[in-house]
């Protein structure tokens, strides 16, 4: 199962994964893009209009990739980015919907899945959240408050269900561009008074590898993580940034 995965980051891990011989069972909000997203996935792509906040729409799609395609091995919970904007002008609301989508989207999936895994033995478990999650950032709060309470919560995870043979670990983008990225930079456009194409040239210039990274860049260690090959590393935060976090990750 891949969250969200109708464009960027999610699409992509979709993707590699089912070059790797998964059948894959993807979410979405709008039923026209997810259906043009499985189509260029594979054949055996099975796609459901789900919005990730929202905790019976996550029980239904579990109920219906099990009735579907059988039993779930993995799971990636990725998701679009929470709202973006300065401290001080967030929203009550703004940060509920923050929480729902980013945070308690993962809980209550995995909540609804570990069972069925430590009865097979097997499981791998990836969240997708991001480099802020490291090195919090002022242009992203709600996503750095909610993203570093990930890091824990993968940790807790892996913990609890390390002995049922299910890996649960996180993967730390850095700047990628999908249209989230695009977004981003529109933002920091209007901040700085700047043109869209002028901030993606910056936001690429602060990155030691000088360019950003490409969605299956990201995918590549979800899939890795998600085969036989990484059985033994469960608990971690793995960085995919090019190097940009400056702390010692
Ligand atoms: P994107 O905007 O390109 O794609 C997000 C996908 O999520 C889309 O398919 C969208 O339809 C879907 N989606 C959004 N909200 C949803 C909801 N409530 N329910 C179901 N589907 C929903 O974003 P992306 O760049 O692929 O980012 C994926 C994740 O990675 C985000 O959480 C983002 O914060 C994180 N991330 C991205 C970058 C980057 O530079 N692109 C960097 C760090 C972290």
């Amino acid at each position: 199962m891949v969250a969200a995965a109708s464009k960027g980051i999610g699409f992509a891990i979709a993707k590699q994964l089912t070059e790797e011989g998964c059948r894959v069972s993807i979410c979405g909000r709008t039923e026209e893009t997810l259906e043009a997203a499985a189509a260029e996935i594979g054949e055996e792509t099975r796609s459901y209009v789900v919005d990730v906040s929202n905790a019976e729409d996550l029980s239904w799609w579990v109920e219906q990739t099990v009735q579907d395609l059988g039993k779930v091995d993995i799971l990636v919970t990725n998701t679009g980015g929470p709202p973006a904007g300065p401290l001080a002008q967030l929203t009550d609301d703004q940060w509920q919907t923050g929480f729902d989508g980013t945070l308690m989207n993962i809980v209550r999936l995995v909540r609804e899945l570990q069972p069925s895994m430590a009865e097979n033995g097997w499981g791998r478990i990836v969240h997708i959240t991001s480099l802020v999650a490291k090195e919090p950032s002022r242009v992203l709060p709600i996503s750095s408050t909610l993203r570093a309470g990930i890091m824990a919560l993968t940790r807790l995870q892996a913990v609890e269900y390390a002995q049922n043979g299910i890996t649960v670990n996180s993967v730390l983008p850095g700047h990628t561009l999908t249209d989230r990225q695009t977004h981003l930079a529109e933002l920091r456009a209007e901040r700085e008074s700047i043109t869209v194409d002028e901030a993606l040239v910056l936001q690429a210039s602060e990155i030691p590898m000088k360019r950003m990274a490409n969605a299956a860049e990201i995918a590549a260690a979800v899939t890795f993580l998600c085969s036989e090959q990484a059985a033994y590393i469960t608990g971690t935060n793995i960085l995919v940034d090019g190097g940009l976090t400056k702390g010692l990750a």
